[in-house]
């Protein structure tokens, strides 16, 4: 099953329950939108080489799309669609006012250049640049883009259309109207949900003291580092951690801003601390919480069944598949959805957005107080529908998302208001 399909099935499950109009459910199985471009780029040696490049807007009931843009090889048409397909849901989980899209570009940004990187970015923007805007649709960084890159984007969107648009792209520099504790959103806000769902629900899971739990964390970018490093700040313990170049493992605990600094000290590639294992490994080993911030498709058909953790933490995109999902409920492990977990990074994307639209900053301290409540208010409630309906946390999610969804779509008129003379 494709991802996409995976992603369909993960909603279809939520359908009975939702008390949704055949309608609304009908055009949220479509894109509204898909873009798709080719951008040819002059490389440092002299040499051009054709991109293709991708927007894919899914859905605007709610209000203008918004989703991230990714540099990375495995980006596609159907890619971007999955993508953005979840972020129409994330977004009504968390309630902020957006739709749903996400874009990017087929390239391996690791062995480009910053030059070539800025020609990227800026040719990205040249050609959707009709395409986007503060109130159509809102990039964002994703794998491989980051604060930079959103402000190369920033700054060619301006030049082509003039003023001083802040709001069309999130996740910028403080120094140009980004906002405080956008880089570490992502991951504190999995934290937050984290620990509320460890205070509130934890005893249902028989787990041991917060403290004394076992956490391993696949992937250490922006998301997983800055989770990882909060987990420790906490007094948790972190006992794995890996990036794309390998694991590693000490059951007596990791130090993550150590293991950055010795990283970048070594190409990325070696650790410095305790065992190296695979990333294969680090999804089997005998923890409390496994949190993959890295890839999709990571736990499958294949490996689910070897799982040990009792709670799976998805703040990357997409890294359970649909089977794998099936499995890993029948064994009762509490699976935090993609669309909850990693809301975070869109929820302080949305205060970026408000303060470069109202021109009033938002401190790093009320950003932190501001998250946390979102966070823990969009976990209660998907928890609640959980336990109401006796589904999955996903399918709670995908229930709570619907309802949102449903509602907003109702005030546009639908079949049931023309239906009335
Ligand atoms: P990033 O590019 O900053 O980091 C990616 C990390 O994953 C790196 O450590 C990299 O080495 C590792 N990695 C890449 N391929 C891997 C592989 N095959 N196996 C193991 N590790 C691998 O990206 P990020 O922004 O941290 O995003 C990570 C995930 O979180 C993605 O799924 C992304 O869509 C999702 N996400 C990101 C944000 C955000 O705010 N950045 C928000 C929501 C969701």
């Amino acid at each position: 099953m494709s991802m996409l399909e995976g992603a369909k099935k993960q909603l279809e499950a939520a359908y009975k329950y939702a008390d949704i109009n055949s309608e609304t459910w009908e055009k949220l199985q479509y894109p509204d939108k898909i873009v798709q471009v080719s951008l040819p780029m002059r490389h440092d040696d002299g040499t051009m080489k054709v991109y293709k490049a991708y927007r894919c807007q899914h859905n605007n009931v709610r209000g203008p799309y918004k989703g991230g843009v990714r540099f990375h090889p495995s980006v596609g048409r159907e890619h971007v669609e999955s993508l953005a397909f979840w972020m129409t849901f994330k977004n009504a989980v968390v309630d902020v006012p957006f739709g749903g899209a996400k874009g990017g570009i087929s390239v391996d940004a690791q062995v480009l250049s910053n030059r070539e990187i800025e020609r990227l970015s800026k040719g990205y923007i040249d050609v959707l640049s009709d395409n986007i805007g503060p109130d159509v649709d809102i990039p964002a960084p994703d794998m491989y883009t980051n604060e930079r890159v959103m402000s190369f984007m920033f700054n060619e969107y301006k030049k082509i259309h003039g003023g001083h648009p802040l709001g069309v792209v999130t996740g910028k520099p403080v120094a140009i109207g980004g906002i405080e504790g956008r880089s570490s959103a992502t991951g504190y806000g999995g934290f937050y949900s984290m620990n509320f769902l460890l205070d509130k629900f934890g005893y249902k899971l028989k787990l041991p003291s917060k403290k004394r739990l076992k956490i391993a964390v696949q992937g250490f970018g922006q998301v997983g580092y800055w989770f990882a490093e909060r987990l420790q700040r906490e007094g948790y313990n972190v006992v794995a951690l890996s990036n794309i170049h390998g694991a590693v493992y000490n059951e007596k605990g990791l130090n993550p801003t150590a293991a950055r600094l010795h990283l970048d000290e070594n190409d990325h590639k070696v650790w410095g601390q305790g065992t190296n294992i695979t990333n294969e490994e680090l999804l089997e080993l005998d923890v409390d919480i496994i949190v993959p911030a890295a890839i999709e498709n990571v736990i499958t058909e294949e490996n689910a069944k070897n799982v040990k953790a009792k709670i799976i933490l998805e703040l990357a995109n997409g890294p359970t598949t649909f089977e794998a999902d099936q499995i890993l409920n029948e064994k009762g492990v509490l699976v935090v959805p993609d669309i909850l977990a990693n809301s975070g990074g869109v929820t302080v994307s949305y205060f970026e957005w408000l303060q470069n639209r109202t021109a009033i900053r938002k401190n790093y301290d009320d950003v932190q107080k501001e998250l946390r409540a979102m966070m823990e208010r969009a976990t209660e409630e998907v928890m609640r529908r959980h336990l109401e309906y006796g589904t999955s946390p996903r399918t709670a999610a995908y229930i709570l998302a619907l309802e949102r969804l449903g509602a907003a779509d109702a005030v546009y008129g639908n079949k049931d208001y023309f239906s009335i003379r």
